[in-house]
C-alpha cells in the first residue's frame, strides 16, 4: 500500500511485535520460515529499515512469517543470540537459523536473497511478480547523502521544495566513519565523524526532507530525471543534484580482491578495534594514511606505514605527529606487489622496493590501503561531461551538461575535497535551483 509520501510501505502490519517468551513457539517451532528484525529504537538504521520490512511483510507474509523484537527489552535472548547491534535480521526454516545474518544499513535486496532462498523457486518468481511498482515526485531528487547532498537537502527542504534524499548506504557518507574531524569550522576540538554526520542528518530531516537509505539504485534517466529504486519505486524530480562521492580507490594487485574484508580493510574506524594489540601495516602516503595511522596506532602494538615514494604526500604538521608515535615504523619508497593470507590466518605483504628493486615480505595481521578515492556515480550517468579523472564537471552554480541536473561534493571535478568545500557545493547547488525554481 502507498504512502501519501510514495513510500512503499504497509498501514496495515503483516508482522508480528512479540517478545523473549514468545521464541520457542513463534520462531524455533514454527512450521513456516520466520524472518527476524532484531531493532532498537533512536536507531537510524532501524528506522531505514521498517518501510523495506514491512514492504515485503506484506508481500511474503502467505509464505514466510515476519516478526521483530525490541532489543533493548529482550536483552538475554538477543545475546544469546550473539546479537550485539541493532539492526540485525535472522532467518530460520524448521527452527535453524538459515542464510545470512544482515546488520547495519540492510538493502531491500539482501533482504529479498535471503527470502527467496526459503521458498521455492517458482513460488519466489510468483510473489516476485506480484509486487505493485510505486511512484512519487518531488522538486528536488539528492542522491548521495554525504555533506554535499546533506546540505543541499538542508537548503531546499528550508526553501520548501519536496526534497528526496536517496542514498546506497546509510546517511552521512565517508564522513560518518571518519574517526575524528579537525577542521570543520565551529568543532574547535576535533568531533567524531558520526556525530557530524548524524547532526548533518538530523538538519535535513528537520528541514523536511525524505530520506531513501540502504537502497539500491536500479536505474537512474538523468534527462527525464527519474530514479528507480529497488527496482519497485520510481521517483521522478523537477531538479538533481548528484552528491555521490567517492570511495577508497584499490591498488589492484593480487589477492587485494580475495581478501578484502579477510585481512585487507580501506576504513580504520570500521576495523581497528579488531587489532588491539596486533601487529598492522599501512599502505599510502597522503593525509588519510597518516590521519588513520595514528588513530589505528592506539590500537595496534605495531603499525608499518609503507609507502612508495620517499616522501609523504600529507601535510606537514600530521607527518610530525606521526613522527612522535613509538609504534609507528614507516618504510618508505616500497611499493606493495601481493597480498597473500598464510595458513596461521596472518597476512603476508610482498613488496618491492621503488629505488633499488629488491624484495621483501612482511607478515602482519591485518593490513590497511588508503591510496586515494575515485568518483562514485549512479547507472546512466555516461553522458555527464567528466575530467580526466572521472569526476563530473560542473560550474560555479554546480550545474552539469545535462539541464537541471547539478553534481556537489567529491564527485565534482575541482582541486580540493574536504568536507567544507562538499558543504560549499551543495549549498550553491540548492541556491542555484532555489533561485530558478522561485525566479
Ligand atoms: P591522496 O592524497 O591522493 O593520497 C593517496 C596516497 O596513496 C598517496 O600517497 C599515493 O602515493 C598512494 N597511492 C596511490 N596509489 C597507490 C598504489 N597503487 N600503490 C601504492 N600507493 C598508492 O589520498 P587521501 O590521503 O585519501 O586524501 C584524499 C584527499 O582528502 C586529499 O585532498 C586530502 O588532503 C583529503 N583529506 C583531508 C583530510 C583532512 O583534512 N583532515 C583527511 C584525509 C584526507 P603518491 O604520494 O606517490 O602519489
Amino acid at each position: 500500500m502507498k504512502t501519501n509520501e510514495g513510500v512503499y510501505m504497509s498501514e496495515l502490519h503483516y508482522y508480528r511485535e512479540i517478545d523473549s517468551e514468545a521464541w520457542e513457539s513463534d520462531v524455533v517451532n514454527s512450521d513456516r520460515p520466520v524472518v527476524v528484525d532484531f531493532y532498537s529504537d533512536e536507531c537510524p538504521p532501524c528506522d531505514a529499515l521498517a518501510p523495506k520490512f514491512s514492504s515485503l511483510a506484506a508481500l511474503w507474509h502467505k509464505d514466510v512469517n515476519f516478526v521483530k523484537i525490541f532489543r533493548q527489552q529482550n536483552r538475554p535472548l538477543a545475546e544469546k543470540l550473539g546479537v550485539r547491534g541493532s539492526p540485525t535480521v535472522l532467518f530460520f526454516n524448521n527452527g535453524t537459523e538459515t542464510g545470512n545474518r544482515l546488520s547495519g544499513g540492510i538493502r531491500r535486496s539482501d533482504l529479498l536473497r535471503n527470502l527467496e532462498a526459503m521458498v521455492p523457486v517458482e513460488r519466489a518468481e510468483t510473489i516476485r511478480c506480484a509486487q505493485t511498482p510505486v511512484r512519487s515526485s518531488c522538486d528536488v531528487l539528492v542522491i548521495g547523502a554525504g555533506p554535499a547532498g546533506l546540505t543541499a537537502g538542508m537548503y531546499t527542504g528550508q526553501a520548501k521544495l519536496k526534497t528526496v534524499i536517496v542514498d546506497t548506504g546509510l546517511s552521512g557518507g565517508n564522513v560518518a566513519t571518519t574517526h575524528q574531524v579537525g577542521n570543520f569550522p565551529g568543532f574547535s576540538k576535533p568531533v567524531p565523524g558520526w556525530q557530524l554526520a548524524h547532526n548533518m542528518t538530523e538538519h535535513a530531516k528537520t528541514a523536511g526532507c525524505l530520506f531513501r537509505e540502504a537502497v539500491d539504485v536500479t536505474a537512474f534517466d538523468p534527462e527525464r530525471r527519474e530514479v528507480v529504486l529497488d527496482g519497485v519505486e520510481t521517483v521522478s524530480a523537477r531538479y538533481v543534484v548528484i552528491a555521490t562521492g567517492n570511495s577508497p580507490r584499490p591498488i589492484g594487485i593480487p589477492g587485494e580482491k580475495e581478501y578484502k574484508g579477510k585481512g585487507i580493510s580501506y576504513c580504520a574506524t570500521c576495523d581497528g578495534k579488531y587489532y588491539e594489540g596486533k601487529e598492522v601495516v599501512v599502505i599510502g602516503g597522503g593525509n588519510s594514511a597518516l590521519e588513520e595511522s595514528l588513530f589505528l596506532s592506539t590500537y595496534a602494538s605495531k603499525l608499518t606505514l609503507i609507502h612508495r615514494r620517499g616522501q609523504f604526500r600529507a601535510d606537514k604538521g600530521i607527518q610530525e605527529k606521526v613522527r612522535t608515535v613509538s609504534n609507528i615504523e614507516s618504510l618508505m619508497s616500497h611499493q606493495p606487489t601481493a597480498f597473500i593470507r598464510r595458513e596461521d590466518g596472518r597476512m603476508q605483504v610482498e613488496l618491492v622496493s621503488t629505488e633499488d628493486g629488491t624484495s621483501k615480505t612482511i607478515v602482519t595481521d591485518g593490513v590497511f590501503v588508503f591510496a586515494g578515492m575515485m568518483t562514485n556515480l549512479p547507472p546512466g550517468t555516461e553522458k555527464l561531461a567528466r575530467d580526466e579523472f572521472g569526476a563530473v564537471l560542473g560550474n560555479e552554480d554546480m550545474e552539469s551538461n545535462i539541464p537541471d541536473i547539478y553534481i556537489a561534493g567529491d564527485a565534482r571535478a575541482k582541486r580540493y575535497r574536504q568536507i567544507t568545500t562538499a558543504v560549499n557545493d551543495g549549498t550553491a547547488a540548492a541556491m542555484a535551483i532555489t533561485r530558478r525554481h522561485y525566479g
